[in-house]
């Protein structure tokens, strides 16, 4: 089995698919390993640390010649998937819904794209999860970042000159980087609270060390639907959470928003007025940017001022810490791969549970339920 690692093409995307770790094991496993020339820059990765574990290096036609697997991040274009092997298997990040024509063109050129974004939510499949190992790393960064931009300290400091006062941090959404978000700043010092729709999150803000600030007025609220994700929630819950939601972010310092509601626009969560009951000089990071945002008047990559508050988000946060991230992908990918590698075929093959739930396109056509508008 031959398996292709291509330099990220998409803008501003530093992280690369493999690492020299997963090259050595993937070797281990029987495979050739072929990395494209400058792969691993942005991950601070040489090329020759790709060679020492044991990768062939070339161009781009070079390395996806004859490839049974190729691997990304992002997905590529289909043109530069022309020259791998007839039927060969892409595993990446391939933003689906977003990138639709894509798919098809995936399908066209008779690719099996596996889209590593839509693993199930299942024990086994945790180490296999790129939108966990990812998120993470986003909620420490967005906290990180969001201390950069604050012209306070995080904790309470007790000095000569009198006392500072603890930052109040607020954190919107309790999913894999919310839960991230709220361990970074409570260790950075910081007073945190948190929200979220999904009612058992409420325990786990509090095992953190912070409160959590729940809708209490609306029952019968669960908020968790297939595979643990959020639901689109009903008007009269919207209405309850934006009032509790009104009178608490106005005594906050720093709000990390990271909702995200799968196959829809993020969930708005704080608007143009309650960003201006908030004090000047507080800061907003938004992760849900990237999928229309969490918040009013966010941009990607930009950092917006409205009101004296500083509203932040990245198109890409992971990318910002590539090197982790990069490490983590790459190790998921192998993970999914592994698992599932055939030694007599010398190859992995998926088993039914998350081979459907994965495989987007096969034998030329577009065969995932959730594309073809089977499925929610
Ligand atoms: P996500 O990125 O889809 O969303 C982030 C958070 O935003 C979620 O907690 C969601 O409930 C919340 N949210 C959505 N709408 C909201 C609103 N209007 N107001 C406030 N919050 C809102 O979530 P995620 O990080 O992918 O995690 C979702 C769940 O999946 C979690 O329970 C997580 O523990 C679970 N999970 C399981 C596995 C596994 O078993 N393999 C892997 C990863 C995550």
């Amino acid at each position: 089995t031959r398996i292709a690692v291509l330099r990220e093409t998409a803008d501003g995307e530093r992280r690369v698919a493999a690492t020299p770790e997963t090259v050595k094991k993937f070797i281990a496993l029987g495979a050739t390993v072929a990395v494209e020339t400058g792969a691993g820059e942005g991950a601070s990765i040489a090329d020759a640390a790709f060679s020492e574990a044991g990768a062939q290096i070339g161009d781009a036609a070079t390395v996806v010649k004859d490839a049974d697997i190729v691997l990304g991040v992002q997905g590529p274009t289909p043109g530069a998937l022309s020259g791998a092997k007839a039927g060969a298997w892409l595993a990446a990040g391939l933003d689906p819904f977003a990138q639709r024509e894509r798919v098809d063109a995936y399908a066209a050129a008779g690719v099996e794209a596996l889209a590593m974004e839509f693993m199930p939510r299942i024990t086994r499949a945790q180490s296999m999860d790129i939108l966990s190992s990812q998120s993470n790393l986003a909620g420490y960064k967005a906290v990180i970042h969001a201390a950069d931009a604050y012209g306070r300290a995080f904790p309470m400091m007790m000095t000569a000159a009198g006392t500072i006062s603890a930052a109040r941090v607020f954190v919107m959404g309790v999913g894999v980087a919310g839960l991230q978000a709220i361990a970074t700043a409570r260790r950075l010092g910081a007073q945190v609270s948190a929200t979220d729709v999904r009612s058992a999150t409420k325990e786990q803000i509090q095992s953190l060390g912070a409160k959590p600030i729940f809708v209490e007025s609306v029952v019968g609220i669960e908020g968790e639907g297939a595979g643990g994700y959020a639901t689109e929630m009903s008007d009269e819950y919207q209405k309850a959470q934006a009032e509790l939601v009104s009178s608490h972010i106005a005594k906050q310092d720093i709000v990390i928003t990271t909702a995200l509601i799968p196959g829809r626009a993020a969930p708005r969560l704080v608007s143009d007025a309650q960003i201006s009951s908030m004090k000047p000089g507080s800061v907003i990071f938004d992760l849900a940017v990237a999928q229309g945002g969490n918040v009013e008047g966010s941009v990607a990559d930009q950092v917006v001022e409205r009101h004296g508050v500083k509203i932040i988000g990245y198109a890409n946060t992971p990318t910002h810490l590539a090197a982790d991230a990069s490490a983590l992908f790459a190790r998921n990918l192998y993970n999914f791969l592994s698992a599932f590698w055939d030694k007599e075929a010398g190859r992995p093959v998926l088993d039914e549970e998350i081979g459907d739930a994965v495989r987007l396109t096969q034998g030329g056509k577009v065969v995932h339920a959730r594309l073809l508008g089977e499925t929610a």
